[in-house]
Parts: structure tokens; C-alpha cells; sequence
């Protein structure tokens, strides 16, 4: 059978064939439609779980019980699971495990640009990395069969290009059902010592044949053409080498950790010089490099560490050209949508000079329309942690804006540890109810999920039972309340959160919009100053364009009362 598939299809495909009975995960581009897509076969038990490591350990319980379990994530996600990451190294596993990562080179929608691969030398695991879709495919299939006979679990690394272009697949089509015996083993899967020290062992004899067999699993493969030049390369950059340098000899490595030396000095005698073409850090080159292979790559300037690569910057590195870094997002004209609950919200923060922790989500994109709205944004749960620091470093007021997924994901515990250390800081939690960064998946806050009859968490009660006294919700629309909550917020000692509340802009049912009548406009710039991006100057006037989605916040700024709204029912009456 074949299909036209993303690499993230592809893995979902492979997953569901190789018999996967639970997939999960936490959303984050490039990572996120795996699950979603696995999400429609019935046979899978597929969720997302409330962050990257809740995700591993539930799935590793599942790989435990005997059944096969996949988990996905994007890159920085794989720092939020390294802990049992690294520990299941040497627990192994029963039911095969397979950890999808999908890194973001270039940072289009990523706090950093890390080397997954790296994680596979830091836990000592297994890491495949297919080159289209089709290997996406085969690899996941495989990668359950590999985790099974060598009790490892596999790290299968993506990349943006990978993870989100379409290719053709051929595919079985067939699923099969694998189930193994749990026996309670303690000596294997309890972490103690001096368990860990047979463990440990065991581990390193686990990988030493995993590395022997290599050859055999034949997940790579040379590519002799004959040529004096020889090109060691893996992932997406196998299809940029294929497609610059057709007659050049070739050597593509499935899998990038452990390396089988043997097989690539066999292929580095064919040719005379011999290079090695790989996206984000010089990962295989060190190791070939550490293992006296004689090449060219990185280390020589030959490539960038930074940014995406593409066939026209290897086609000038080997015509002899510098290039300092590969394709990087420099686009800062992403704005909070037109209607977005937050432009409130930022819209009053942003004139006030208090520290204020951001974190992970759109939200940060205010950044863009209040340039110094938000002092920090570092990680996941990060906002709330770095503000409470401020606040007990200066002893002053500090502010920790989360949204509700983040809230979720790692920022109760920041709340635990504010109230610990006794720091002065008013938490606001931008709920829009749902994941919107990532395309809007449901979390536990919602009441919703990718399976039935889930219960709704109220925010207010988390605060709550987390010691917060004092806790508002507050429409996000309704900006006096907002600005009222703010300074009762800032004026209560101790810890204090508001929830602004407001459905996200992308999914919400425009029900009208917004107009400006120019005789009764002044001029006075109050709307445009709000932040909202359908609100534009067009020479001597201001307009309100059609993406505005009806919110009515400007309404509220506009004392003149120049600006009206249409509501779609009375359109069509
Ligand atoms: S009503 Fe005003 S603030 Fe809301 S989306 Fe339209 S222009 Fe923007
Ligand atoms: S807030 Fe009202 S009066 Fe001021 S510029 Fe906008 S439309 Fe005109």
C-alpha cells in the first residue's frame, strides 16, 4: 500500500503497525501531530499526558506490564523527561519503547536548537534517525523489535524537515498484536544500590552488542559510486547530499548511536577524501574523529552548528564558501492574533516597571507588540520560579504570567516552591483552555481529551490547595476588572494570582466586528496603542481591518465612542 505521508504520519503509521498499545506524549512543534495522528486508531490507547515526563515514566509502566508503548515530544520536551530517560537505560525495558524526538533546527518555533542525539551518549541508548518518511516509518516499526531483543529503549530523533514534509510510503498495512509476560523482577527494574552496579554493567553489555549487530540490523547503508570524495551523512541532510552531489559515494547512518566503526572505516577506505555532512552539532563527527577517522566536516569550518541546512548551502561550503549558519528564524512579525485574550492583559502590564517572568507559549509573542512587557522567558514553568527569585533577591514585588497548559505542565510545583521561599508575587495565569501554541490540544484543565469522560481541574482549586489565599478569575475582555485586579494583586503581601479567562482567538466563533467611524474618531491613538494587529493608521486615519475578530476590547479604550460592531446575525438579517 502507499500513502503520502509527513515523517510525523509516518511514525504514527509504523508505531500502530508495530502494535503500540499506548502512545502519548506532551504537543510541541515539530513533534505534536504523532500522537494526534495515532490518536485515530481505535486499537491505540493514545493521550497526552500532562507533561514530557509524566508521559515516559507512565509509558515505560506500560512497556513494564509487557505491552508496547511509544511517547513523542519535541526537543526541549526531551529535557523534561531526561530523568526517566536516563534511568530506564538501565532498567531496560519488556514491551518494546520507543521515544520520538523532533528537534528544531533554525528555532522557528523553539526556545533553543539542542542535539537530541546527544542524549542518546548521555543515557547510553540507541538513537535511529530515518531521512524521509518512508525510513520514519520502517525505523518506528523496527525500533520496537530493536528495544525488545537488546532490553534498551530507543530514542528515534526527527527534525522539523523530517518530521513535517510529505513523501511517499509504502506500507504493510497490517498491524500485529505483541504482548510479552510481566514478571516482577526487583534486581532489574529497582533503581538501588548495588542493584545499580549489575545495572550499570548490564547496560554497557546490553549497548556492546547492540553495537556489534549494527551491520546486521542494516538500518545503514553505503552508497559506492566509485568517487574520490566519500560523504558520511545522516537525517535530512542524506537528501541534501543525494540531491548537490548524485555521483559522490555515500554513507548514510540510520543509526546515529552507538557508532559501529568497523563499517564505516570499510567505506572510508573506497575513498580518499572523506567528509561528513550532518544538521545541528558535529555529533558523529566527534565520534569519528575520536575513533581516528580521518574527516572533514565541522571542525574544519567546512559546515555551520547553527541554523537548518539545505542543498544550496552545502552545494557553496564545498564550492569552498564560509558559511557562518545555517537558515535561522529571523521573522519577528508574529503578533498575539487579532481578539487574543491576552491583549488585554499585556496591554495594562506593559506600562508598569515591576519585574515580570514569562513563560513558554503564544502569549510571549507580546514581546513583538510590547517590547518590554516580559523581562524573561526560559522554559516550561520557568515564570513563575524566576519571579519569586526576583522578588526575594530585591525584596520587591515580582509578577509570573503562565499560561494554562504551562500551569499544568510544571508550574504548580514553581507554586509549591513560591510559597516555600515566601516570595511577593502576583501569578497570572492566562487561560484560554486549551494547548494554543501547539494547535490547540486539550489538557486536564479542559475536561477534554483525545478519550472520553474526562474531569475537569479547576486552576482555582490547584492555587488553593497550593496555599494561594487570594485567587480572581477574570474575564479577559473585561479590562477594568483586569487593571482592578492587577493593582489588588500587587498591593497583597504574600503570594496572589489572577486567572484571566478567555477562549483562544483561533478557535472562538466570531460572532461580529469591529468598525471605526471616522467623523467621530480624534485621533487619540488610545486603540492602536491597545496592541491588537487588526487595528492599523492608513495615513490621517485609523481602520480596523478583517481579521479583526469582533472581541470589542477596543471598543473599551475609545472614549470617543468612534468604534461600533457589527454582529454577523444582523449582517444577515
Ligand atoms: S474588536 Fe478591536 S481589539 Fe478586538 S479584534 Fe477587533 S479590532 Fe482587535
Ligand atoms: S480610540 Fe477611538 S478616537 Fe482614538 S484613535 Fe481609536 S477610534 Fe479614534
Amino acid at each position: 500500500m502507499k500513502s503520502l505521508l509527513t515523517g510525523n504520519e509516518a511514525v504514527a503509521l509504523g508505531a500502530y503497525e508495530a502494535g503500540v498499545f499506548v502512545a502519548t506524549g506532551y504537543p510541541g512543534t515539530p513533534a505534536t501531530e504523532i500522537i494526534e495522528t495515532i490518536s485515530r486508531y481505535p486499537e491505540v490507547y493514545a493521550e497526552w499526558s500532562v507533561n514530557e515526563k509524566t508521559a515516559l515514566e507512565f509509558a515505560s509502566g506500560v512497556s513494564l506490564s509487557g505491552k508496547r508503548a511509544l511517547v513523542a515530544m519535541k526537543h526541549v520536551g526531551l529535557n523534561v523527561a531526561s530523568d526517566p530517560l536516563i534511568n530506564l537505560a538501565y532498567t531496560g525495558v519488556n514491551g518494546g519503547l520507543v521515544i520520538a524526538v523532533s528537534d528544531d533546527p533554525g528555532m522557528w518555533s523553539s526556545q533553543n536548537e539542542q542535539d537530541s542525539r546527544l542524549y542518546g551518549l548521555i543515557a547510553n541508548i540507541p538513537v535511529l534517525e530515518p531521512s524521509d518518511s518512508q525510513e520514519a516509518y520502517i525505523f518506528t516499526k523496527m525500533a520496537f523489535d530493536i528495544s525488545e531483543r537488546f532490553d534498551l529503549p530507543i530514542l528515534l530523533r526527527l527534525t522539523r524537515a523530517i518530521s513535517h514534509t510529505s513523501s511517499i510510503v509504502n506500507f504493510e498495512g497490517e498491524r500485529r498484536e505483541v504482548y510479552r509476560k510481566y514478571t516482577s523482577n526487583p534486581k532489574k527494574n529497582v533503581l538501588i544500590p548495588p542493584y545499580t552496579s549489575k545495572q550499570r554493567l548490564s547496560l554497557q553489555r546490553r549497548m556492546e552488542i547492540f553495537r556489534q549487530e549494527i551491520p546486521s540490523i542494516g538500518l545503514n547503508s553505503a552508497e559506492n559510486k566509485g568517487s574520490i570524495k566519500g560523504i558520511i551523512t545522516s537525517g535530512i541532510s542524506y537528501q541534501y547530499v543525494k540531491e548537490t552531489f548524485p555521483d559522490v559515494s555515500v554513507f548514510k547512518i540510520g543509526i546515529v548511536y552507538p557508532l559501529n566503526i568497523q563499517e564505516i572505516k570499510k567505506f572510508s577506505e573506497s575513498c580518499i577524501e572523506l567528509f561528513i555532512v550532518e544538521e545541528s552539532s558535529s555529533f558523529i563527527e566527534d565520534m569519528l574523529k575520536a575513533r581516528g577517522i580521518e574527516v572533514k566536516g565541522k571542525a574544519n569550518g567546512l559546515l555551520p552548528e547553527t541554523g537548518e541546512l539545505n542543498s544550496f548551502l552545502i552545494k557553496e561550503a564545498f564550492q569552498g564558501n564560509y558559511i557562518k549558519y545555517g537558515e535561522l528564524c529571523r521573522d519577528n512579525h508574529a503578533f498575539l492574533c487579532p481578539g487574543c485574550p491576552y491583549i488585554g492583559v499585556f496591554s495594562e502590564l506593559h506600562n508598569k516597571s515591576i519585574f515580570i517572568g514569562g513563560d513558554i507559549g503564544c502569549y510571549t509573542l507580546a514581546v513583538h507588540t510590547y517590547p518590554n512587557v516580559i523581562d524573561t522567558t526560559l522554559c516550561m514553568g520557568s515564570g513563575i520560579s524566576q519571579a519569586a527569585g526576583y522578588s526575594i533577591s530585591q525584596g520587591e514585588k515580582a509578577i509570573g504570567v503562565i499560561g494554562d497548559s504551562t500551569f499544568f505542565h510544571s508550574g504548580i510545583p514553581a507554586v509549591l516552591n513560591a510559597m516555600y521561599q515566601k516570595a511577593d508575587i502576583l501569578i497570572i495565569i492566562l487561560d484560554n483552555h486549551t494547548t494554543s501554541m501547539t494547535g490547540g490540544q486539550p489538557h486536564i484543565g479542559t475536561g477534554k481529551g483525545l478519550r472520553p469522560d474526562k474531569k475537569r481541574l479547576l486552576i482555582e482549586d490547584i492555587l488553593y490547595s497550593c496555599g494561594v489565599e487570594s485567587v480572581k478569575r477574570i474575564g479577559a475582555y473585561d479590562l477594568r476588572n483586569i487593571k482592578t485586579g492587577i493593582m489588588d494583586g500587587l498591593l497583597t503581601s504574600g503570594i496572589s494570582a489572577i486567572i484571566i479567562d478567555g477562549e483562544c482567538a483561533v478557535h472562538k466563533q466570531k460572532d461580529g466586528f469591529c468598525y471605526i467611524e471616522e467623523q467621530e474618531c480624534n485621533l487619540c491613538n488610545s486603540c492602536l496603542s491597545l496592541g491588537c494587529s487588526a487595528i492599523i493608521r492608513d495615513g490621517n486615519s485609523y481602520k480596523i481591518n478583517d481579521r479583526c475578530n469582533g472581541c470589542g476590547l477596543c471598543i473599551q479604550v475609545c472614549e470617543q465612542n468612534a468604534i461600533k460592531k457589527k454582529y454577523i446575525n444582523s449582517i444577515y438579517r
